[in-house]
């Protein structure tokens, strides 16, 4: 006879079986892209080290960079060679957003995490806390790689948060603080400043 148990049984033994990391990890750090020029190309020299730091397929982290930057490289030995003069700050940011993306448990924010695949949907385990989540499908950039303006709203995705609570969007290049806003959350937003590619809005009832 086959036993038969609930989810949550299930759940709780899965998770049971998982080693005890949950209380003392340390907080992850990032890790930094050593970036530089050569020519038209940039380079990110420590690019394997970072793929072994964050665990996952460099081929994985190279499609996305790819796709994020709009540009065509290849990995040669260590390095990941970009094709143009990209900036070193935005090759970070898109660094990072892969690691938030793919990487950071958004439960938890353990690091320590893999990457399933079930049909067409990429799943975030994570090994410390047992938490899933469907990886969230980027919106495109480049379709909304407009220009912010100061007072215009703007139909913004709440996809991160500031260690200060604000909800944070993704606009073009742009990098959006909304206060009082939740992960997950589709808002009207009204640009109230801009500083570079940093802007702050307010949710627009
Ligand atoms: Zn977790």
């Amino acid at each position: 006879m086959t036993e038969l148990y609930d989810y949550d049984f299930l759940l709780k033994r899965v998770r049971d079986s998982l080693p005890e990391t949950v209380n003392h990890h340390e907080r992850f750090e990032i890790p930094k892209a050593e970036v530089f020029h050569e020519g038209k190309n940039t380079i990110i020299r420590n690019f394997i080290s970072i793929t072994k730091i964050i665990n996952r397929e460099p081929m994985h982290v190279y499609k996305y960079l790819m796709r994020e930057l709009g540009t065509a490289g290849s990995i040669q030995g260590e390095r990941l060679v970009l094709k143009g003069r990209i900036s070193p700050s935005l090759v970070q940011r898109r660094l990072e957003s892969y690691i938030n993306t793919y990487v950071i448990c958004s439960e938890c924010g353990s690091p320590d995490t893999e990457l399933r695949k079930e049909g067409r949907v990429e799943i975030l385990v994570c090994k410390a806390c047992g938490a899933m989540r469907p990886v969230q499908a980027k919106i495109d950039v480049r379709l909304a790689a407009g220009t912010l303006k100061e007072g215009q709203v703007y139909d913004l995705e709440i996809t991160d948060l500031s260690r200060d609570g604000d909800g944070i969007a993704k606009y073009g290049d742009y990098t959006v603080y909304v206060p009082g806003a939740r992960k997950g959350q589709r808002l009207k937003v009204k640009i109230i400043k801009i500083k570079k590619n940093i802007a702050f809005g307010s949710v627009v009832s």
